[in-house]
């Protein structure tokens, strides 16, 4: 399995750093993040290190998600927040601190200030089916 002696994600892979373990399967492993938004927010890691999204093969990204759903569903029973995001981060200006790939389960709460909402203000139609097209052409 691939690992990277500088990442603190694989060195709790590893077992050489202690985390608050929820859950583990033989590609994936959850545990609490030790700095909630709110009380409960967990994370999911593929336990191989893949740095982000689109280093991650997909099968491994489909286990990181079923895993990420086990542990929002318990979350969600033990907690009951009225909302919940699944939030995934790549690159420094998307905020992803643990280039290791990684989904949180974030309990919300009304007006809580977390600044990961925005206004629904519609596109120009024309603009986004260009783009649509221009993105389909990478597939
Ligand atoms: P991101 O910003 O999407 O890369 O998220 C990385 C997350 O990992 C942050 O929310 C950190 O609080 C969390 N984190 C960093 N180190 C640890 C650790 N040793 N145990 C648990 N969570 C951690
Ligand atoms: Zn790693």
């Amino acid at each position: 399995m691939s690992s990277k002696p500088d990442c603190i994600f694989c060195q709790i892979v590893a077992g050489a750093i202690p985390c608050f373990k929820l859950y583990e399967d033989e590609a994936t492993l959850a545990f609490m993040d030790i700095n909630p938004v709110h009380p409960g927010h967990a994370l999911a890691i593929v336990k191989p290190h893949y740095a982000d999204l689109f280093a991650t093969p997909a099968d491994l990204l489909a286990a990181t998600t079923a895993t990420l759903q086990k542990v929002a569903t318990a979350v969600q029973t033990t907690l009951k927040p009225p909302g919940m995001n699944l939030l995934q981060c790549n690159g420094p200006a998307a905020a992803q601190s643990v280039p290791h790939f990684h989904m949180h389960a974030i309990p919300r709460h009304a007006d809580d200030g977390l600044a990961m909402n925005w206004d629904l203000v519609p596109g120009n139609h024309d603009d986004i089916a260009a783009l649509a097209e221009r993105i389909r052409a990478n597939l």
